[in-house]
C-alpha cells in the first residue's frame, strides 16, 4: 500500500512531526472513505422510517458506529502510513476494537508489535521506528519504556480517555483511592489505572466490573473491614500493588471505562456513595468528603445507547448489533436490546448464515455460539433494527443490511436504488 508516488519524505529522527497536515489529510480521507463509506448506510441515515421493501424493514438507529475518537485513531494510523511510508510501523495491541479495521491496517504494514508481550518486543525497536498508541490509550510503564526508545511516537489516545485519566490523577494526588467501573483486562482500564497510581505511583485503585462485585465492595465499606484475603483474591489483577482494603477504601473517588452502561454506572455510583455515607455518619466526627463520583462515560457511547433505547420504543423483531466481540460499548448495546427482543451480537454480515442460522456472540456463554430462529423465516411482514458499536465501519453495516434483504429475496441492486 506504499504510494511511492505521492508518499511525504519520512521526518528525520526525533523530529517532532505533524501528520496531518492538508496534503495528507487529503490523501488520507480519500482512503478511509473508500476502504469504510457506505452510500447505502448513507442513504438510511437519512430516513427516520427506515428502508421497507416488500415485507422486510431494516431500521438503523439514529447513532451508530464510528466515533469521533475512532474516526481520528483511524485517521492518523493512515495518516503515519502515508509520512512514514518506509519505516516500520507499529502498534501498541489493536488500534481499536474492530477485526476489520486491524486486518486492513495490517496490510498497509501496520502491525500490531510482535509476541505475547508487548513490553519485550518494545526492547527491540530503534529510533527508526514509528510506534502508533491506539485509542484506548496505553499504560504508563509502556508509555515509558517508547520513550526510552527514543522512536517515533504518534498517539490517538482519545480526548475523552484523557479526560479520565486527568480525573483519577486528581484523585491520587488528594490520596483518594479510585474505584474504576470497568473491565482489568480492557487496555483502555489498564492505561487508566496506571494513571491511577498518580506521578509517585503511591495512589491506589480498585477495578469493578459488575454490580455483584460493587455490593462486595459496599458490605466491606460499611463493616470497616472484612476478610481481607477473600477481598484481594476476588479483585485479583484489578487492583494496586499495596492495595489494602482496611486502609484504602477510607476515601474514594468513582470513575469509569468510558464506554461502560451508563445506567449501570450510575447505580454502582449510587450505591457506594450510599455505603460511604452509612458508615461514615455511624462514625463520630468522621468528614464527609470522603466520596468523590466524575461520570466518565464518553458522549459517544451515551449517544449510541440513547439512540438504541429510542430505536426499541418501536416494533422490531429482531436486533443485530454488529462489532467485534471484544468491544465494550458494543456487548453494551446488546445488553440492552436482548433485554427487549430477540438480539444477535455479529461481527459481520457472514454471520448470518441463512434465514434460520446466526453465528453470533453469546456474552453470557463468552463465546461464539450458532443459533437458529425462524423469525425472517416467511413471508410476514418483518422488521429488524440494526445498530454497531463505535468502532464498526459503515462498510460492515451495509453487507448487514444487503445480507438481511438478500436472505428475504431482494438482491443489492434493488436496495441501492430503491
Ligand atoms: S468510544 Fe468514546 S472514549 Fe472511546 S474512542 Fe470513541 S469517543 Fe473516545
Amino acid at each position: 500500500m506504499k504510494d511511492t508516488d505521492t508518499k511525504t519524505a519520512a521526518p528525520k529522527r526525533g523530529q517532532r512531526v505533524n501528520v496531518r497536515t492538508p496534503d495528507v489529510m487529503q490523501r488520507v480521507q480519500a482512503e478511509v472513505a473508500e476502504h469504510y463509506r457506505s452510500e447505502v448506510v448513507d442513504k438510511l441515515r437519512a430516513r427516520n422510517e427506515g428502508l421497507t421493501i416488500g415485507n422486510t424493514t431494516v431500521r438503523l438507529t439514529k447513532q451508530f458506529g464510528f466515533c469521533y475518537g475512532v474516526e481520528r485513531a483511524i485517521d492518523l494510523a493512515y495518516a503515519t502510513r502515508n509520512v512514514f511510508a518506509d519505516n516500520d510501523v507499529y502498534l501498541i495491541g489493536e488500534i481499536i476494537h474492530n477485526q476489520e479495521v486491524n486486518r486492513q491496517l495490517a496490510e498497509m504494514g501496520v502491525c500490531p508489535l510482535p509476541g505475547d508481550s508487548a513490553v519485550d518486543e518494545i526492547d527491540k525497536l530503534g529510533p527508526d521506528d514509528v510506534v502508533i498508541v491506539p485509542a484506548f490509550g496505553a499504560d504508563t510503564p509502556t508509555m515509558e519504556k517508547i520513550k526510552e526508545r527514543g522512536c517515533h511516537v504518534i498517539d490517538t489516545t482519545c480526548g475523552d480517555v484523557m479526560s479520565v485519566w486527568k480525573r483519577v490523577r486528581k484523585y491520587a494526588k488528594d490520596g483518594r483511592t479510585s474505584i474504576i467501573h470497568g473491565k482489568s483486562t480492557h487496555e483502555e482500564t489498564r492505561a487508566t489505572a496506571s494513571r491511577a497510581e498518580g506521578k509517585d505511583g503511591k495512589g491506589n485503585y480498585l477495578v469493578v466490573l459488575t454490580l455483584d462485585e460493587c455490593d462486595y465492595v459496599c458490605d466491606y465499606i460499611r463493616q470497616g473491614k472484612g476478610d481481607k484475603e477473600d477481598f484481594l483474591q476476588r479483585f485479583s489483577g484489578g487492583h494496586s500493588s499495596g492495595f489494602d482494603p482496611d486502609l484504602h477504601l477510607s476515601r474514594i473517588g468513582v470513575a469509569n471505562q468510558t464506554t461502560m452502561l451508563k445506567s449501570e454506572t450510575e447505580e454502582m455510583q449510587r450505591r457506594l456513595s450510599t455505603a460511604i455515607r452509612e458508615r461514615d455518619e455511624s462514625a463520630e466526627g468522621s468528614p464527609n468528603d470522603n466520596f468523590q463520583v466524575f461520570d466518565t462515560i464518553c458522549g459517544a457511547t451515551q449517544e449510541r445507547q440513547d439512540a438504541l433505547f429510542e430505536m426499541l420504543e418501536n416494533q422490531l423483531d429482531l436486533l443485530l448489533v454488529v462489532g467485534g466481540y471484544n468491544s465494550s460499548n458494543t456487548a453494551h448495546l446488546v445488553e440492552i436490546g436482548e433485554k427487549e427482543l430477540p438480539t444477535f451480537f455479529i461481527r459481520e454480515a457472514d454471520c448470518l448464515k441463512s434465514l434460520e442460522q446466526v453465528l453470533h456472540f453469546d456474552l453470557h456463554q463468552k463465546e461464539e455460539v450458532t443459533t437458529y430462529s425462524k423469525i425472517l423465516l416467511g413471508d410476514d411482514p418483518v422488521v429488524v433494527g440494526i445498530t454497531a458499536g463505535a468502532s464498526c465501519p459503515n462498510n460492515l453495516i451495509e453487507d448487514t443490511i444487503l445480507k438481511v434483504f438478500k436472505l428475504r429475496g431482494i438482491d443489492a441492486d434493488e436496495v441501492k436504488n430503491h
